[in-house]
């Protein structure tokens, strides 16, 4: 995140792309300005490098995760800072929001180490990693944390109309099966 903020402080980034190295550090910073809302011209522009090189960095698997895991960060983020400004929250609903920081936190630190050591990711149907954190068990199954997130939102912004909402049980039960799932998406 370090390096993320400091080429983007900068008029031009101290060192350009391909001084990076070809696997994490380009995948970070690629990952953390386009989640920065950056284009790949801007990035290619203050990296030096050609847009087609950040277009080929954004493919990677290991910058997808980067850029998913930065997601997740910034809404357990958003999710602490409006609890704690809200006054109305509950010493226990600062609790929990710190403990999910810090799962988001570990997980990211997990999904990173098997990007690197080049293991595959299985994924639940939508597209989300699934890796040890990732799921929650209820009644025998096991379900993806994020997808339930989104049905969460995805509920209260219908709940008006309950008879529009789908079914909420994406199976990914248990996660070692899941390639096969991901692989039907
Ligand atoms: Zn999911």
């Amino acid at each position: 995140m370090h390096l993320i903020d400091s080429v983007m402080s900068m008029p031009h980034a101290f060192r350009k792309m391909t001084e990076f190295d070809e696997g994490p550090d380009r995948a970070w910073l690629v990952a953390g300005l386009t989640h920065a809302g950056w284009t790949a011209n801007e990035i290619a522009h203050r990296t030096n490098c050609s847009v087609r090189l950040v277009k080929d960095i954004r493919s990677w698997d290991m910058t997808q995760m980067a850029r998913f895991a930065l997601e997740q960060i910034t809404v357990a983020d958003a999710r602490y800072h409006a609890e704690r400004s809200a006054h109305s929250q509950t010493r226990r609903e600062l609790v929990l929001s710190r403990q999910e920081i810090q799962r988001v936190r570990e997980q990211m630190d997990r999904l990173v180490k098997k990007v690197c050591a080049g293991e595959p990711i299985a994924k639940c149907y939508r597209g989300h990693p699934i890796i040890e954190g990732s799921t929650y068990r209820s009644r025998n199954r096991d379900y993806c944390r994020e997808c339930n997130r989104e049905n969460t939102v995805a509920y209260r912004a219908r709940k008006r109309k309950p008879s529009d909402l789908q079914c909420h049980a994406i199976c990914v039960s248990p996660p070692m099966h899941t390639p096969s799932v991901a692989s039907a998406s």
